[in-house]
């Protein structure tokens, strides 16, 4: 009898700890509150860091901020054996560009790739931008700390650069610093252009733009919740391919929302003390972020953001008027905070860094059947061990069900009608990390005749 009480046992431990992975806790540890700290201090120092500000002096200006981030980046090359590639990438913009742009200036961006050992050319990209504004956007001399927007996303992306190099990763991880953002999103345009001129496949983009504040304009202090923003589907889709949505659906099923939903998953697995908040919208009502230059392009792409935002404290000269404080400083930054969220991007980078590529053409079958059948095809890397088939009602913002196919290309559901849910399918890798799920691009036709 005691002896099938601690087989039992055992059996139970070895289940559990096959659905998480420890090394994604060591990462979740490994964010350090202090140096995100110390990183958004220093760029918020600069004083400005207006894209069309100085770039020569040492201690003032956009010009200083770049190469403080480099020369991090630099540090952080040195530490893990030269595992990143650290270079400046820009692109010229001139008044003609638009309207904020008073002068003609490079839009700088500072980029760091950590190569992948099986697939260096697909690519997980966590961006933070480099520039800010205040009041006033074509002012470039005047103060303009930046330290919400967007020192907390510039460092972030610094410090999971920092703990994510100790590790190596099948899929290249691209830490990214954009310039021009507040400017019209130059930086973001100049750096997917020059991904898609290098035939870049692009796994996903994490834009993150203001992760730091836990007040909201309107008083509610919340250090938990945070916003994942997705546009529903992309926007390069073909007439076509929106024709058929009205007739199989795929609404809210773009690659980017796909992208969304593996992230609420990682972080309800990984750091269920978050509130993930799934927002259907490319952005705040009407606002942008360095996400849509990516998504223009047809790549996945979403923002990461604080839930509460304080209008007080972003694009404001630093001032107090009517007994009110304006201005982006650094008392208005919770570093803990800014701690978790860069959290929830270095698990994200991780999962997808070890995870496999997904399956393609996936085809779904099942008009006028009382099953639902799936089809793809199936990858060639000999540590796929299998594909699994998620499936959600039609009103469920996340995936509901799901089931471990094994080693196949095809399979059918028996009993699940193809009419009252949404499919997807993702591949499964040996190490249990999985990839996006896909979501069917074509249709099967019964070949029974019905
Ligand atoms: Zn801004």
């Amino acid at each position: 009898m005691k002896k099938y009480f601690v087989l039992l046992t055992m059996i139970v431990v070895v289940s559990v700890s096959a659905q998480t992975d420890n090394r994604f806790y060591d990462i979740i540890e490994s964010v350090s509150a202090q140096r995100l700290e110390k990183d958004i201090r220093t760029l918020a120092n600069f004083g400005t860091r207006n894209t069309f500000s100085d770039t020569l002096s040492k201690t003032r200006g956009i010009g200083a901020a770049r190469r403080w981030i480099k020369a991090e980046f630099d540090k952080i090359d040195k530490n893990c054996n030269n595992c990143l590639e650290v270079f400046y990438q820009k692109d010229l913009v001139t008044p003609k560009d638009g309207n904020r742009i008073p002068k003609e200036a490079y839009v700088v961006n500072v980029v760091a790739i950590q190569k992948g050992t099986k697939y260096p050319n697909r690519y997980i990209i966590m961006t933070g931008d480099i520039d800010s504004r205040n009041s006033d956007t074509m002012d470039y001399t005047n103060d303009a700390p930046g330290a919400n927007d967007n020192a907390s996303g510039m460092a972030g992306t610094i410090e999971a650069a920092r703990v994510l190099s100790q590790y190596q990763f099948e899929n290249s991880i691209v830490y990214l610093g954009l310039s021009g953002e507040e400017q019209g999103l130059f930086g973001g345009k100049g750096f997917a252009e020059y991904a898609k001129k290098n035939n870049w496949e692009i796994i996903g983009v994490l834009n993150n733009d203001m992760i730091g504040n836990i007040e909201g304009v309107d008083g509610v202090i919340d250090n938990r919740t945070f916003r994942i923003f997705s546009e529903p589907t992309p926007v390069t889709e073909t007439e076509k391919e929106r024709n058929q949505r009205r007739f199989y659906g795929g609404e809210v099923d773009g690659i980017s929302r796909q992208l969304a939903r593996y992230i609420h998953k990682a972080v309800s697995t990984y750091m269920p003390e978050m509130h993930p908040m799934m927002v259907y919208r490319l952005d705040r009502f009407g606002r942008g972020g360095h996400h849509r230059p990516f998504n223009d392009l047809g790549y996945a792409g979403v923002r990461i953001m604080e839930a509460h935002e304080n209008y007080n404290r972003q694009h404001q000269n630093n001032r107090v008027e009517n007994g009110i404080k304006y201005g982006d400083v650094i008392e208005g930054v919770n570093f803990e905070y800014a701690k978790k969220l860069t959290a929830v991007n270095a698990i994200v980078l991780a999962g997808l860094g070890w995870s496999p590529p997904e399956p393609k053409n996936v085809t779904i079958g099942g008009v006028v059947e009382p099953h639902a059948k799936l089809k793809w095809d199936k990858v060639a890397d000999d540590s796929v061990v299998g594909y699994k088939i998620y499936w959600r009602l039609t009103t469920s913002p996340q995936w509901e069900y799901s089931r471990f196919v094994g080693n196949t290309d095809t399979f059918e559901l028996k009993g699940i009608v193809i009419d009252n849910y949404y499919f997807g399918v993702s591949s499964v890798h040996q190490n249990g990390q999985e990839s996006v799920v896909v979501f069917p691009s074509a249709v099967m036709r019964s070949t029974t005749g019905k």
